[in-house]
């Protein structure tokens, strides 16, 4: 198996069986992200604690991508401080953009490197990122709503 199979893998288990799915009843803030293009909807949970990110959840339905793509977020953002989150979010943004990280101060990607060959298909980097901006906007408004149009 090639290293692009094996993102593959990642991808359609990821998409089938996303991890942190559900409510989470102790939420301090979440979000509704919508990609139009595709018909992906999430919900996104997040309870924040003295600026890190203590747990993480969502819910919705779209492709596998954006599923697999808010499974994988959750599991690298929870535990994380807000800043390192948000970093993640831009570093992860530069890689399926196929943008250069520019400064070198990009955060490790590792598992989330899976998602390289997403940027091949500029549609689907919407299915990718959704997740991500979902995630933004929560950090950044309690209440907040994103659509990727
Ligand atoms: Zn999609």
């Amino acid at each position: 198996m090639d290293l692009r199979e094996l993102y593959q893998e990642m991808i359609l288990d990821h998409g089938r069986r996303p991890r942190n799915f559900g409510l989470l009843e102790e939420a301090t803030s979440r979000a509704e992200g919508h990609n139009p293009l595709c018909g992906d909807r999430l919900q996104l949970h997040v309870r924040v604690e003295d600026g890190v990110v203590r747990d993480v959840a969502f819910e919705g339905a779209g492709c596998a991508i954006s599923v697999a793509s808010a499974s994988l977020m959750t599991q690298a953002v929870k535990g994380m401080p807000v800043d390192e989150a948000e970093r993640l979010f831009r570093s992860f943004h530069s890689l399926v953009a196929g943008e250069p990280s520019g400064d070198g101060n990009g955060a490790d990607l590792g598992k989330l490197e899976v998602f390289t060959g997403v940027r091949a298909f500029p549609t689907r980097v919407k299915c990718a990122t959704l997740a991500w901006h979902t995630l933004h906007a929560a950090l950044t408004d309690p209440d907040a709503s994103v659509t990727t149009e």
